[in-house]
């Protein structure tokens, strides 16, 4: 078995992954705080994690993956105030549809999925004791961590003492003896969520939930830690803080050995993001194609490099994906008795440098071309086992083949935005009675695969098999 390649974020370089335990291999990766539809960003985060954590279960007998569940936060709560539902109402419909399109997606639900709330009385031990150590204070009904006290601050993200200070120019908040220090515990408003704590009514800080949930699940020191590019700074400098305070163990890999982050998705040449507004969200491309195609999609661009989203790479991850349910249809006769093999050395090979798909799918591309393959019953079953193996690592070609071709071609590579436009068209018609051309829309839709069923929350619309 030739070695794996990662690359770490701690060193900023490839590096040969050494399990702690080859016997049980330990990841943690950030989930999403679930207050709204996942968006485009939250999925590609899902889906490559999900991707390594198979391709790590390929390799190793067994593989344990935490991905958490942030379901108290501000933003939880100002939705709470808009929808007029309680916290966990909100956060508990969110979930669920969340877990439901990350199924859709081929992405396996992690082994733990721990949610915030169920750890509140760890995090307040946890944080106690950074206290009691001298690297937390408390102030104004806050407790926070000085960064002065842990010198290797700055290590992941490699920033100066400088740059450390998100929002320099914004206000320092009154509370904070120096900029950078970070919230363990905040004050909880009446009207707000909150726990008894030795801080007073209160709730944890978010870069808390996070080192609490993998100390405890994981044990540290883990071997992967990942997230999104965006969470490098400052939460995950801020959970390294922590949990090498905790231990009073300043080897900055004694919480997590490895770091793995991948790349934004950009829209337009923007970060994509609900915060400001650019919102691309998943459910809307779930309408219209194949969860197959959307997760082929997120793959396309390496892990670590931007992703650009547009309509067109879509429609190419369908064109892929067919082709290869075509050769698999072609092969539908040839018997396997497990849809498990050995990878051959050279295909092996470019999982292993880093996840290097764009040579993985060129290799695909050479064998299933190669006429020599399909020769005789052994070299077929030889090629759907490669076919199927590396499918189970991609969690793609996971549809029974026939069953794929039946979904209506016209309507899938259609423009979402066309469709939504007119909708939206036909609902200002509906407003206004002119119901000859909202008829005349829903005929139009009709003919473009499209159903649509009006609803009191508005129309809802499906692509007809
Ligand atoms: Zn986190």
């Amino acid at each position: 078995m030739k070695n794996l390649k990662i690359f770490n974020s701690l060193s900023n370089k490839k590096e040969i992954f050494f399990p702690i335990n080859n016997r049980n291999i330990r990841i943690y990766a950030c989930g999403p705080t679930v207050y709204n539809y996942a968006h485009v960003g939250n999925a590609r985060m899902a889906v490559v994690f999900d991707t390594i954590v198979k391709l790590l279960r390929y390799i190793f007998p067994k593989v344990t993956y935490v991905s958490n569940i942030t379901d108290i936060d501000d933003k939880i709560i100002q939705r709470s105030l808009v929808e007029k539902k309680s916290c966990e109402q909100i956060s508990a419909t969110y979930l669920s549809i969340y877990n439901s399109e990350m199924k859709q997606l081929n992405v396996d639900n992690p082994d733990f999925q721990p949610k915030a709330t169920e750890y509140v009385e760890s995090m307040i031990e946890k944080i106690k004791i950074l206290q009691d150590k001298g690297y937390a204070y408390f102030n104004e009904g806050h407790l926070l961590f000085s960064v002065l006290t842990f010198p290797e601050y700055g290590i992941l993200s490699k920033r100066s003492k400088e740059d450390q200070i998100a929002g320099k120019r914004i206000k320092v908040a009154s509370y904070k003896k120096k900029p950078e220090d970070f919230i363990l515990w905040k004050p909880s408003k009446e009207n707000e969520p909150g726990w008894s704590s030795p801080w007073g009514k209160g709730r944890p800080g978010w870069h808390t939930e996070c080192f609490a949930m993998a100390s405890d699940i994981l044990k540290t020191p883990f071997d992967i830690h990942g997230g999104g590019l965006d969470l490098k700074f400052p939460h995950h400098e801020n959970e390294i803080a922590q949990g090498c305070c905790f231990q009073k163990n300043k080897n900055i890999q004694s919480y997590a050995k490895y770091w793995m982050h991948n790349g934004f998705v950009t829209f337009e040449e923007e970060k994509m993001s609900k915060s400001l507004g650019n919102i691309a969200l998943l459910k809307d491309y779930l309408k219209v194609y194949n969860g197959e195609i959307i997760r082929l999609a997120l793959l396309s661009a390496h892990y670590r490099s931007p992703l650009v989203w547009k309509e067109s790479l879509l429609i190419q991850s369908k064109n892929i994906l067919d082709k290869f349910y075509e050769v698999l249809r072609k092969l539908e006769d040839v018997k396997l008795e497990n849809y498990n093999t050995k990878l051959p050395d050279e295909l092996e090979g470019y999982f292993f440098d880093d996840f290097n798909l764009s040579k993985v799918f060129a290799y695909l591309n050479r064998i299933i071309k190669d006429k020599e393959n399909y020769k005789n019953e052994e070299k077929k079953m030889k090629l759907k086992k490669i076919l199927y193996t590396t499918g189970n690592i991609l969690g793609i070609f996971k549809q029974d083949t026939n069953e794929w071709f039946k979904n209506d071609k016209k309507a899938s590579e259609k423009d979402i935005k066309e469709i939504e436009k007119l909708i939206e068209q036909r609902s200002l018609a509906r407003m206004e009675k002119n119901f000859n051309l909202a008829d005349n829309i829903r005929k139009q839709l009709i003919d473009l695969g499209i159903e649509i069923q009006d609803s009191p929350k508005g129309a809802k619309w499906k692509r007809v098999k």
